[in-house]
């Protein structure tokens, strides 16, 4: 494709899409392992993986593979029926994920997390109905954007167009003392709802302490636990779930980004006590869990958790985190550096997210901000040892291009 060809696709799409997304000026065609090929022929070093959603990055044989063929078969046969690739998805998930019993399905992450508020009031409205129905939520996080996801997401600007949302909904700060989680978590609250680690909020990881002090309040007052491990979950941190590191298990996890290796989908796993709750016809949807991309995403959920890929996120990982903490070093703007895995978030004081993310697309290399502050730093897990070093200096560039 030409440039003007280039500019056409963005003309037409600036005149045809609503607004709602700032875009880069760049139209995609297509990549390879964990680099973007724009239609006027430039090539981008990816460390946005298509918001944590591009796992095994771009152009996988065997996911290309699993998509010819599944292609060929039943690509919708709705919940009335069952499906080989849909009952064996399932068992994958629950098989790593011991404490889980049952799975439902969706197609988005917002999906996920209102099915999974959903069954948290199923639960306690068999317990007191009408009277545990609030929820506790923490500032700084993101869960979506439908009306439930968004009356547990913070951020004031994404909510208040829309109020009024859900009512009953309480935000506290994640790492609180014990006396603000006895307070605000009582015989009124259904579910407890956390991000093992807040992705859009500024790659905020909560400690083990404090996911046990949650753990424990929750079940002092027969509430419920959800962990969204949307960004976090699957492989990101070096190990299948985030929440291994905390010592404690939910009883409900919301997934989706990586899992459908770029198609649409969304899971909740339950427990026992909260899949004990759960009946015909008290939830559902039409499209969730459809053969199609039930049958790719067992490809990419075996490839993403197997031994080898975790292996190799927590190596390239632990290079990655050396190499940001070196530009911490280099740059004074740099205040913190944090993260684990492949889920990194380089926080700035003085330059804006936005600044260093434009210089970044200067270099050839793409980021995404998470809050004003924070640049997250989220590429396929499959990036290579070379391409981190490529990320670093880019960004090193990029940085000194906006200080100097
Ligand atoms: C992206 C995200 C969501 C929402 O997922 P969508 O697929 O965009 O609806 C919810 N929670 C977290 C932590 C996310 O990163």
């Amino acid at each position: 494709m030409t440039q003007s060809e280039h500019q056409a696709i963005i003309a037409q799409s600036d005149k045809f899409l609503l607004p709602l997304y700032k875009r880069a000026k760049l139209a995609l065609v297509g990549g390879e392992g964990a680099w973007l090929h724009a239609a006027d022929g430039r090539r981008l070093l990816d460390a946005t993986a298509g918001i944590a959603v591009n796992a095994l990055g771009y152009g996988d044989a065997e996911v290309v593979a699993a998509i010819q063929q599944a292609a060929t078969g039943l690509l919708h046969s709705s919940n009335l029926y069952y499906t080989a690739s849909v009952a064996e998805l399932a068992q994958r998930l629950i098989d790593l994920t011991p404490w889980a019993s049952k799975v439902f399905f969706c197609n988005s992450g917002t999906e996920a997390i209102e099915a999974s508020l959903k069954f948290a009031r199923r639960y306690t409205h068999n317990q007191r109905p009408e009277q545990q129905t609030g929820f506790v939520a923490f500032n700084d996080a993101f869960h979506g954007r439908s009306m439930g996801a968004l009356s547990v997401t913070s951020r004031e600007a994404y909510r208040t167009p829309f109020n009024p949302l859900v009512p009953g909904v309480r935000f506290i700060n994640l790492e609180c003392d014990q006396a603000t989680l006895e307070a605000t978590i009582d015989a009124s609250v259904a579910a407890v709802i956390v991000e093992p680690i807040q992705g859009e909020g500024g790659i905020r990881p909560i400690s083990p302490e404090f996911a046990q002090a949650l753990r424990r309040r929750c079940d002092q007052v027969d509430a419920l636990l959800i962990f969204d491990e949307i960004q976090c979950g699957m492989g990101r941190t070096g190990d299948v779930w985030a929440h291994q590191a905390l010592g404690i298990n939910p009883d409900i996890m919301a997934l989706a980004k990586p899992l459908g290796g770029g198609l649409p989908i969304g899971a909740v796993l339950v427990n026992e006590r909260a899949a004990k709750a759960l009946n015909y016809g008290d939830h559902g949807t039409t499209f969730g869990g459809n053969p199609f991309i039930c049958a790719v995403a067992n490809v990419v959920l075996q490839k993403v958790t197997s031994p080898t890929m975790l292996e190799h996120v927590r190596s390239v990982g632990a290079e990655l985190g050396a190499g940001l903490r070196d530009l911490g070093e280099r740059f004074d703007v740099i205040s913190d550096v944090r993260g684990r895995g492949l889920m990194w978030g380089v926080e700035f004081k003085g330059p804006t997210a936005a600044q260093i993310t434009e210089a970044a697309f200067d270099q050839g290399l793409l980021l995404v901000g998470s809050g004003n502050d924070v640049v997250r730093v989220i590429p396929p897990l499959i990036i290579g040892h070379n391409d981190v070093e490529q990320l670093i200096t880019r960004l090193g560039d990029a940085i000194s291009q906006v200080v100097s």
